[in-house]
C-alpha cells in the first residue's frame, strides 16, 4: 500500500533489529522502502541491505554534508555502484547551508555533478535542501531544462518555492514534521499541493511523527504522515496511500515491480530464472514460498514465463560475469528448448554457462538432452541431494525410479564435453561425506555443497 522514498536504513541505530524494522514495515502496509546513502560506504551498506529484503530499493549519492573531500572521480565510483540493479536513484544529494559542514563552493560542484550523472545514467534524484533556496533554485533550472526529475525531499521551504519545482515537473515530499504541533505553515502548504505531486517519507531514523517525536524513526510510522495529509485534502488515508505510491512507482520506474525477474546478478555471476515449474516437491524448496533471493522475487506463474529473447534482451554482454547460470526455484530443463536458445546466445558472445538441475531433464524431455549439450553447456550441476534411493525419494516427493534416472544422466553428461558437478544441499539428514565420496569416488565427478536457503 505504502512507499516509505526516504529511510536511512543503514543507520546504526538499526543495527541490532533491523529484521523486526522491516517486518514492522510489512504488517503497518510499507510494500516498498527506498534508502538514500550518503557517501561511498553507506551506499554499500544500503545494497547489501536491499539485497537482503524484498522491497527495498537504493538511491546511491554524496550528501552535501559529506562532501568535503569531494574529488570528481567519485563520480566513477558511484556509477560503478548504480549499475546494482537495486539502485533507482541518485541521492541523497543537494546543498545545505544551514549546517555548512562542507564549503558552499564545493557542495555546489558535487551537486553539479551528481545531477549530471544522474542525467546520463537517466535516473531520477532525491534534493536535501537547507537554507540555499537561491542556488538550488538556479541550479535545478538549469539541469530540469535538460530532463532532471527531483523529488524535494523532507520539504519544508515556502508555498512559492513548492509550486516553483512542481511546474518544473519535480516532486515534493513530505515527512513526520508535517505532524508537529507548530508546523501549521507546513501543514498550509501540503494542503495546497496537489496529490498528483507528493510523496511521502520518513527520513527514518529522523522526523518521527507525534506521538513518537523524539524517538527513533521507523518506516512503520509512514501511517501517521498519510493521515495527516488525508485529514488536509478532505480524503482517505487509503486514496492517499494509492496516490503517493502510484507517483512514488512513476518517479522511481518502481511500475514493473510485479513483474517476474527474469535475470538476477549473484556474486559474479548471473542468474537466468527460467521456470517456477518443477517435476518434484523437495522439503528443502523455497519455490512455493517466498522465494526470494538476493532481495529480488523469484516468483513466476507459467503464463509470466517468457520466450529466449526477453532474457538474451537483459543478459546484455555475457562475458561481464563469471558464468551464466540457468536456476532459479524450478527445474530448468522443463524449458528446455528456451535455455538452449540463450546458452547459444552466451556461448556465441563468448560467456559461459552453468545449467544447475535435478537430472530428470531426459524423462522431462523425452529424449537425452545430454546430445544438445555441446557448445551450448559448459558446467552441468546435479542435484544429487542423498546417495540412498529411499531418502532420495522422500526428500524430493517423487518415486525411487528417480534416482536410478538420475544417476543415469550424470553419466551420460559425463561423456559429452562438459564439466559435471554432483551437489547436496547441507540439510540437516543429509550425509555430506558420503555423497562426497560417491560422487568422487564412484562417479568421478566434482562435488559442490550447496546453502540451505
Ligand atoms: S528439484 Fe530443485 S526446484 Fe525442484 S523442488 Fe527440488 S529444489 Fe525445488
Ligand atoms: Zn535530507
Ligand atoms: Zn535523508
Amino acid at each position: 500500500m505504502y512507499i516509505d522514498t526516504h529511510a536511512h536504513l543503514f543507520d546504526k541505530q538499526y543495527e541490532l533489529d533491523l529484521d523486526e524494522v522491516i517486518l514492522r514495515a510489512k504488517q503497518n502496509k510499507v510494500d516498498e522502502i527506498i534508502i538514500p546513502a550518503t557517501d561511498i560506504s553507506t551506499t554499500e551498506q544500503a545494497i547489501k541491505i536491499a539485497e537482503k529484503y524484498e522491497g527495498v530499493f537504493v538511491a546511491c549519492g554524496i550528501h552535501p554534508h559529506e562532501t568535503k573531500a569531494w574529488d570528481s572521480s567519485i563520480i566513477m565510483e558511484l556509477e560503478n555502484l548504480a549499475k546494482h540493479p537495486k539502485v533507482i536513484a541518485i541521492g541523497e544529494i543537494g546543498l545545505d547551508y544551514h549546517y555548512d559542514f562542507s564549503p558552499k563552493e564545493i557542495q555546489i560542484k558535487a551537486f553539479q555533478e551528481q545531477l549530471e550523472l544522474a542525467l546520463t545514467l537517466d535516473l531520477p534524484v532525491i534534493v536535501h535542501n537547507r537554507e540555499s533556496d537561491a542556488d538550488m533554485k538556479e541550479i535545478i533550472t538549469k539541469y530540469s531544462a535538460l530532463g532532471l526529475k527531483a523529488q524535494f525531499h523532507c520539504f519544508n521551504g515556502s508555498l512559492e518555492d513548492a509550486q516553483y519545482y512542481i511546474s518544473l515537473n519535480h516532486i515534493v515530499s513530505f515527512t513526520g514534521n508535517i505532524t508537529f504541533k507548530k508546523f501549521d505553515f507546513l501543514r498550509d502548504i501540503a494542503k495546497q499541493i496537489p496529490l498528483n505531486k507528493i510523496m511521502i517519507e520518513t527520513d527514518s531514523p529522523y522526523m518521527s511523527p507525534i506521538p513518537h517525536r523524539g524517538k527513533r524513526n521507523e518506516p512503520a510510522y509512514l501511517s501517521l504522515v498519510a493521515e495527516t495529509l488525508a485529514q488536509l485534502h478532505s480524503v482517505s488515508v487509503e486514496e492517499i496511500a494509492e496516490i503517493t505510491s502510484a507517483n512514488a512507482r512513476e518517479f522511481f520506474s518502481l511500475r514493473n515491480i510485479n513483474k517476474p525477474i527474469l535475470v538476477y546478478p549473484l556474486g559474479e555471476a548471473l542468474y537466468i530464472n527460467v521456470t517456477n515449474r518443477c517435476n518434484a516437491d523437495c522439503v528443502f524448496c523455497s519455490r512455493k514460498g517466498d522465494a526470494v533471493i538476493n532481495g529480488f522475487s523469484l516468483r513466476m506463474n507459467k503464463s509470466q514465463e517468457l520466450p529466449a529473447l526477453d532474457y538474451i534482451k537483459e543478459i546484455g554482454d555475457p562475458k561481464k560475469y563469471s558464468e551464466v547460470v540457468f536456476c532459479g526455484y524450478g527445474e530448468p530443463t522443463i524449458r528446455w528448448s528456451v535455455v538452449k536458445e540463450i546458452a547459444e546466445y552466451v556461448k556465441a558472445s563468448g560467456g559461459k554457462t552453468r545449467l544447475n538441475t535435478n537430472g530428470h531433464g531426459n524423462v522431462i524431455n523425452k529424449f537425452d538432452i545430454t546430445e544438445e549439450f555441446n557448445g551450448r553447456i559448459d558446467v552441468v550441476s546435479i542435484s544429487l541431494n542423498s546417495t540412498d534411493k529411499e531418502q532420495y525419494s522422500k526428500l524430493m516427493k517423487l518415486p525411487e525410479a528417480y534416482f536410478e534416472e538420475m544417476i543415469n544422466f550424470v553419466k551420460v553428461a559425463k561423456m559429452k564435453n562438459v564439466e559435471v558437478v554432483l551437489s547436496v544441499v547441507d540439510y540437516p539428514e543429509i550425509n555430506i561425506k558420503l555423497a562426497e565420496r560417491f560422487a568422487r569416488n564412484v562417479l568421478g565427478v566434482s562435488f559442490r555443497l550447496r546453502s540451505y536457503f
